[in-house]
This record gives C-alpha cells, structure tokens and sequence, in this order.
C-alpha cells in the first residue's frame, strides 16, 4: 500500500439543481459528494427551475451556495433566445456561459443560429462558452468559435465522429476544447440492460467503438478535461414512469481514474492534468492554497450500493472493483474530508470568481 500526494481536483460540470431542485441536490450535500471525491472546486450549471438567465435568478442561486457551499464553486449563466447582450458585470461572475443546443433535462435551449451568433459575438468571459452539441452540431460550434474567435468547451463529448471533427479542428490551431464524462468512458449500450434507467443520460450510453476513440483520445490528449456531468435525480424518480436523464459522478471518478493508472490505461501525469492542471487553465480558475489530496494505492474495496455523500445515494458504477481510495481531502491547510467524514462546514466554500 502506498500513499500518493495529488493536487485536487476541478469538475467543470455539475448539476446542483439550485434553485429549484434541492430535493435531489444543493450545494450542501453536493459539496460533501465533492470533497468526498477529491473536488475542491466544481462548476454547476444553470438548467435549473427557473434556469439561470439573468441577474435575479444567478443572485438566488449564489446566495444559496455562499450560505451552503463547502468547496469552491462557480455557476453558469444559460443561454437564451433573448438574454443576450448579458452584462458584462455578470459574465464576470460567471463561471461561463453555457448553451444547450441539443435537448436536455429542463427547458434551457437555443434554437437559432442568429441566437447563437448574438451571444459568440457578445460573450467576453473570463470563462468560456461551453456547448451542450451533439453529432452535426458540433461542427456548427467549432465554426461558430472560428468565426467569433471564441473558445468554445465541449461538454460529455461521447461520439467517436465528434472527437474526429474535434481533433481536426485542433489541428487547424482554433480554440475549442473538450471533456468527456466517467460514464462514456466506463459503460456503453451493452450496460443498458443491467441498468435500465440508471443507464439513462444526455448524451445516451454510446457503443463500444465510440467508447474506444474516446480512450484513445484522452490518451492521446485531444480530450483536455474529464468532467462528471454530476446529475442528480432520486431513485423513486428514476423508477418511475418517466425517468428523468443523469447520473451522479462525483465521488466515483477519482478511484475509476487510479484503477485506469493501475492497468496503465493512463499515466498518474495525465490523471492529474484531465482533473487539475487543464481544466484550471482553460476556465481560469486559481488553485486554492494549501490544498491537496492524499490517496492510498493498492487499497481493494467494491464501489457500493449506498452509503453516498449525494443526495439520491446510488451509482451507475455501484459494485465496481477498484483499487484505490482517498483518504484525505485538505483545503485550505484545513481537512475539509477523511476517511468517509465531510468535516468542511456548510459555508466555507468559496466563489472562484472572487479570488
Ligand atoms: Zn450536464
């Protein structure tokens, strides 16, 4: 057994389902589910009821997870057919603008291309616009960051056809980057049947073959970041009649990475820049002090059925072996989780865009 030091990591992608939706998350128990995972600072998205669109709506949402928060969080400003310009005061406080151009869980979706060139002409960050694309649309996006001079981040990229026409675009030296989600990674529509709902996410499990160019090309370092897509819904909302789409990844990501290091899928180098390093740099986030994970290696155990820091307390992973474990999770020079105990209080989060 060996102890490993790491620098925490970012999640860039990660429903709180604040406001609106606390019965399946807030940012109480979903910074537990952080640090309880290794994630001292995530990102949570605006597909919230109502979504988060404008000054009003982003204020309810911070000053909930300012009351609440125990990491470090930004939140998104969602695209609309009629928010933009958005001030430029708010996009500051922002953690990027996201636009969802595919359907989803909840009502946030663009629809025209004029829209969309309203905001890539309006958007000044510091984050980036971050896409919600899908199969041709993701093409449309890396023109529209040509066109614009934007950076363009690609959400959960899933398909082996996007990460072609993502490499390529790379190539051609434009600003787009990309994450794909533990779940494209680890499972595929063979996992569908043993799943059933808790299989269903956006976008769907893809095949196998996808699955392999997605390996490849975090390997290959086309894919700059993993990023949970952490998305919440309780089981008795999963199981019935219309299972709404997601699953949680929070605390199920950093152990699946180590055993992906164990089987020398990927270098320790790498794990630290897909979770730290790349997604710090590409949202311009600074590394809080004093902060770092401690993980013990060669430690056996079984991902389980229950026992989660998340409020709806399953896995789409649950029963998987894994050989590895986080003991530590210190923020700040402060344990903010040991050893299955959040000991970060409600409130000792903060903004990453206020420092
Ligand atoms: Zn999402």
């Amino acid at each position: 057994m060996t102890m490993l030091r790491l620098p925490t990591m970012v999640d860039v992608h990660v429903h709180m389902r604040v406001p609106g939706g606390e019965h399946k998350e807030d940012f109480d128990s979903g910074t537990a589910a952080a640090l309880a995972g290794g994630v001292t600072q995530l990102l949570a998205m605006p597909n919230t009821s109502p979504p988060i669109v404008d000054a009003a709506i982003f204020d309810v949402a911070a000053t909930q997870a300012a009351a609440q928060a125990r990491c470090d969080y930004g939140i998104y400003l969602g695209a609309t057919d009629e928010n933009a310009p958005l001030n430029p005061a708010l996009q500051r406080r922002a953690a990027g603008l996201k636009i969802y151009v595919n359907d989803t869980f909840g009502t946030l979706r663009v629809e025209s291309l004029a829209t969309m060139q309203n905001h890539f002409r309006a958007w000044r960050g510091p984050g980036p616009i971050v896409v919600h694309a899908e199969g041709l649309f993701v093409p449309a996006c890396i023109a529209l960051a040509a066109q614009y001079d934007q950076h363009v981040h690609f959400a959960h990229i899933s398909r082996g056809s996007e990460i072609v026409a993502i490499r390529s675009a790379k190539e051609r030296g434009l600003p787009v980057s990309c994450e794909v989600a533990p779940h494209h990674l680890w499972l595929d529509e063979r996992d569908l049947p043993r799943l059933g709902p808790y299989g269903d996410m956006r976008p769907r499990l893809a095949t196998e073959g996808d699955r392999k160019v997605l390996w490849e090309a975090v390997r290959s370092g086309v894919v700059d970041c993993i990023a949970t897509d952490h998305a919440p819904h309780l089981r008795e909302e999963k199981e019935s009649n219309s299972p709404p789409p997601g699953v949680p990844g929070l605390e199920t990501t950093l152990p699946l990475l180590l055993n992906a290091v164990q089987a020398t899928r990927l270098t320790i180098e790498q794990v630290v820049a897909l979770t730290a390093t790349n997604p710090r740099r590409l949202f311009h986030l600074t590394e809080p002090a004093e902060s770092y994970l401690e993980v013990e290696i060669g430690a056996l155990w079984t991902l389980p059925e229950r026992g989660w820091q998340t409020r709806p307390d399953w896995s789409p992973f649950a029963g998987e072996r894994v050989a590895a474990r986080l003991r530590r999770t210190v923020l700040r020079g402060q344990i903010a989780y040991e050893d299955g105990v959040v000991h970060a209080a409600p409130g000792s989060g903060r903004d990453v865009r206020e420092y």
